[in-house]
Protein backbone atom coordinates (compact mmCIF):
# COMPACT_ATOMS: atom_id res chain seq x y z
CA UNK A 1 0.00 0.00 0.00
CA UNK A 2 1.21 3.65 -1.07
CA UNK A 3 1.49 6.37 1.00
CA UNK A 4 -1.60 8.88 1.20
CA UNK A 5 -1.52 12.57 1.63
CA UNK A 6 -4.42 13.90 3.17
CA UNK A 7 -5.73 17.53 4.56
CA UNK A 8 -7.88 18.37 6.91
CA UNK A 9 -9.65 21.72 7.30
CA UNK A 10 -9.41 23.41 10.36
CA UNK A 11 -12.14 26.00 11.71
CA UNK A 12 -15.44 23.21 12.22
CA UNK A 13 -13.78 20.96 10.94
CA UNK A 14 -11.16 20.00 13.74
CA UNK A 15 -12.00 22.51 15.78
CA UNK A 16 -16.00 22.68 17.28
CA UNK A 17 -16.93 26.54 18.25
CA UNK A 18 -20.88 25.83 18.75
CA UNK A 19 -20.56 26.34 22.43
CA UNK A 20 -18.33 28.68 22.18
CA UNK A 21 -20.14 31.34 20.12
CA UNK A 22 -23.01 30.52 22.13
CA UNK A 23 -21.49 31.53 25.35
CA UNK A 24 -19.97 34.71 23.57
CA UNK A 25 -23.05 35.70 21.76
CA UNK A 26 -24.76 35.38 25.45
CA UNK A 27 -22.64 37.19 27.56
CA UNK A 28 -21.83 40.20 25.73
CA UNK A 29 -25.68 40.47 25.27
CA UNK A 30 -25.97 40.17 21.60
CA UNK A 31 -28.56 36.97 22.17
CA UNK A 32 -31.11 36.12 24.76
CA UNK A 33 -29.53 34.10 27.91
CA UNK A 34 -31.38 31.57 26.94
CA UNK A 35 -30.89 31.08 23.34
CA UNK A 36 -29.83 27.38 22.19
CA UNK A 37 -28.41 26.76 18.88
CA UNK A 38 -25.28 25.58 17.12
CA UNK A 39 -23.04 28.39 15.54
CA UNK A 40 -24.79 28.65 12.84
CA UNK A 41 -27.75 29.25 14.26
CA UNK A 42 -25.77 31.52 16.52
CA UNK A 43 -24.87 33.77 13.49
CA UNK A 44 -28.09 34.00 11.71
CA UNK A 45 -29.17 35.31 15.18
CA UNK A 46 -26.61 38.05 15.72
CA UNK A 47 -26.63 38.94 12.00
CA UNK A 48 -30.67 39.56 12.27
CA UNK A 49 -30.05 41.40 15.94
CA UNK A 50 -27.43 42.89 16.02
CA UNK A 51 -25.87 43.10 12.43
CA UNK A 52 -23.00 41.31 10.39
CA UNK A 53 -20.47 43.92 11.87
CA UNK A 54 -21.23 42.38 15.37
CA UNK A 55 -20.88 39.28 14.12
CA UNK A 56 -17.54 40.08 12.50
CA UNK A 57 -16.20 40.96 15.89
CA UNK A 58 -17.60 37.75 17.83
CA UNK A 59 -15.84 35.99 14.93
CA UNK A 60 -12.59 37.34 15.44
CA UNK A 61 -13.06 36.67 18.92
CA UNK A 62 -13.68 33.25 19.01
CA UNK A 63 -10.72 32.52 15.96
CA UNK A 64 -8.59 34.81 18.39
CA UNK A 65 -8.11 35.54 22.27
CA UNK A 66 -11.21 33.10 23.24
CA UNK A 67 -10.12 29.87 21.33
CA UNK A 68 -9.45 27.90 24.18
CA UNK A 69 -12.47 28.16 24.63
CA UNK A 70 -12.90 25.97 21.28
CA UNK A 71 -13.71 21.87 21.06
CA UNK A 72 -11.82 19.31 19.35
CA UNK A 73 -14.07 17.13 17.47
CA UNK A 74 -14.79 13.44 19.22
CA UNK A 75 -12.58 11.53 17.04
CA UNK A 76 -9.94 13.22 15.46
CA UNK A 77 -7.11 11.97 17.94
CA UNK A 78 -8.06 8.52 16.62
CA UNK A 79 -8.16 9.31 13.11
CA UNK A 80 -4.92 10.98 12.87
CA UNK A 81 -3.72 7.88 14.75
CA UNK A 82 -4.88 5.69 12.28
CA UNK A 83 -3.64 7.57 9.44
CA UNK A 84 -0.11 8.21 11.43
CA UNK A 85 -0.17 4.22 11.51
CA UNK A 86 -0.55 3.66 8.37
CA UNK A 87 2.34 6.17 7.68
CA UNK A 88 0.06 8.75 5.41
CA UNK A 89 1.06 12.33 5.48
CA UNK A 90 -1.03 14.30 7.10
CA UNK A 91 -1.70 18.06 6.63
CA UNK A 92 -3.91 21.15 7.59
CA UNK A 93 -5.20 23.46 5.44
CA UNK A 94 -6.54 26.27 6.57
CA UNK A 95 -8.51 29.60 5.07
CA UNK A 96 -7.43 32.10 7.91
CA UNK A 97 -6.40 36.08 7.53
CA UNK A 98 -3.84 36.71 10.11
CA UNK A 99 -5.58 39.41 11.97
CA UNK A 100 -9.76 39.58 12.46
CA UNK A 101 -11.78 42.77 12.68
CA UNK A 102 -11.26 44.69 15.91
CA UNK A 103 -8.61 42.84 17.40
CA UNK A 104 -4.90 42.68 17.16
CA UNK A 105 -4.62 39.16 17.93
CA UNK A 106 -2.71 37.15 15.36
CA UNK A 107 -5.42 34.13 14.52
CA UNK A 108 -2.87 32.25 13.39
CA UNK A 109 -0.93 32.12 16.41
CA UNK A 110 -3.60 31.48 18.03
CA UNK A 111 -4.90 28.01 15.96
CA UNK A 112 -1.39 26.81 16.24
CA UNK A 113 -0.93 27.46 20.06
CA UNK A 114 -4.62 25.92 20.27
CA UNK A 115 -3.45 22.89 17.88
CA UNK A 116 -0.55 22.52 20.53
CA UNK A 117 -2.10 22.51 23.44
CA UNK A 118 -5.04 19.66 22.52
CA UNK A 119 -2.23 17.29 21.24
CA UNK A 120 -2.10 17.32 17.67
CA UNK A 121 1.72 18.17 17.63
CA UNK A 122 1.99 14.59 18.87
CA UNK A 123 3.98 13.63 15.86
CA UNK A 124 4.96 10.43 16.39
CA UNK A 125 1.17 9.67 17.36
CA UNK A 126 -0.58 12.46 15.58
CA UNK A 127 1.60 12.94 12.38
CA UNK A 128 1.40 16.50 12.49
CA UNK A 129 3.43 19.35 13.42
CA UNK A 130 3.63 23.08 12.87
CA UNK A 131 5.40 23.16 9.73
CA UNK A 132 2.43 20.82 8.00
CA UNK A 133 -0.29 23.65 9.01
CA UNK A 134 -0.79 25.50 6.31
CA UNK A 135 -2.95 28.92 6.07
CA UNK A 136 -4.20 30.73 3.04
CA UNK A 137 -5.51 34.09 3.34
CA UNK A 138 -8.22 33.66 0.98
CA UNK A 139 -9.79 30.53 -0.40
CA UNK A 140 -8.21 30.88 -3.91
CA UNK A 141 -5.30 30.42 -1.89
CA UNK A 142 -6.63 27.70 0.36
CA UNK A 143 -7.42 25.73 -2.87
CA UNK A 144 -3.77 26.82 -4.50
CA UNK A 145 -2.03 25.38 -1.81
CA UNK A 146 -4.13 21.60 -2.00
CA UNK A 147 -2.98 21.74 -5.21
CA UNK A 148 0.34 22.05 -4.74
CA UNK A 149 0.71 19.64 -1.71
CA UNK A 150 -1.23 17.01 -4.01
CA UNK A 151 -3.55 15.81 -1.77
CA UNK A 152 -5.47 12.59 -2.51
CA UNK A 153 -7.58 13.46 0.13
CA UNK A 154 -9.11 16.44 1.95
CA UNK A 155 -11.82 16.95 4.68
CA UNK A 156 -13.33 20.04 4.80
CA UNK A 157 -17.17 21.46 6.66
CA UNK A 158 -18.22 22.88 4.07
CA UNK A 159 -19.47 21.63 0.31
CA UNK A 160 -18.56 25.49 -1.31
CA UNK A 161 -14.94 25.18 -0.89
CA UNK A 162 -14.91 21.39 -1.93
CA UNK A 163 -17.07 22.29 -4.91
CA UNK A 164 -15.05 25.50 -6.16
CA UNK A 165 -14.20 25.04 -9.77
CA UNK A 166 -10.61 24.99 -9.14
CA UNK A 167 -10.58 22.54 -6.31
CA UNK A 168 -8.04 20.38 -7.22
CA UNK A 169 -9.63 17.43 -9.58
CA UNK A 170 -7.45 14.81 -8.77
CA UNK A 171 -8.18 15.13 -5.26
CA UNK A 172 -11.05 13.09 -3.23
CA UNK A 173 -13.33 15.63 -1.68
CA UNK A 174 -14.71 14.39 1.95
CA UNK A 175 -17.17 16.41 3.45
CA UNK A 176 -17.23 16.64 7.62
CA UNK A 177 -21.00 17.09 7.76
CA UNK A 178 -21.82 16.31 11.93
CA UNK A 179 -25.13 18.07 11.75
CA UNK A 180 -25.93 15.70 8.35
CA UNK A 181 -27.33 19.02 7.31
CA UNK A 182 -26.23 19.06 3.84
CA UNK A 183 -29.06 17.09 1.30
CA UNK A 184 -27.25 17.71 -2.24
CA UNK A 185 -23.89 15.51 -1.84
CA UNK A 186 -23.81 13.96 -5.00
CA UNK A 187 -20.27 15.05 -6.02
CA UNK A 188 -19.02 14.71 -2.11
CA UNK A 189 -18.13 11.89 0.27
CA UNK A 190 -20.80 13.22 3.26
CA UNK A 191 -19.32 11.81 6.68
CA UNK A 192 -21.01 12.45 10.52
CA UNK A 193 -18.60 11.87 12.32
CA UNK A 194 -14.68 11.91 13.13
CA UNK A 195 -15.47 7.53 13.42
CA UNK A 196 -17.07 7.30 10.17
CA UNK A 197 -13.82 9.05 8.40
CA UNK A 198 -11.36 6.72 10.41
CA UNK A 199 -13.53 3.85 9.28
CA UNK A 200 -13.29 5.27 5.12
CA UNK A 201 -9.84 5.71 5.89
CA UNK A 202 -8.93 2.33 6.95
CA UNK A 203 -10.98 1.15 4.18
CA UNK A 204 -9.74 2.84 1.54
CA UNK A 205 -7.35 1.01 -0.64
CA UNK A 206 -4.47 2.60 -2.55
CA UNK A 207 -3.62 2.05 -6.03
CA UNK A 208 0.17 2.53 -7.23
MG1 LIG B 1 -14.11 25.02 7.99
Amino acid sequence: MSVLRIGLDFDNTIASYDELFLRLATREGLLAPDFAGDKRAVRDAVRVGAGDGAWQLLQGRAYGREIAGAKLYDGVIPFLETACAAEHELFVVSHKTQFGHGDDVDLRHAALDWMETVGLFDAGRTGLSRDRVFFGATRDEKLARIGALGLGIFVDDLPEVLLEPTFPSATERWLFDPGGRHVDTSRLRPFQSWAALRDALAGTRVHG
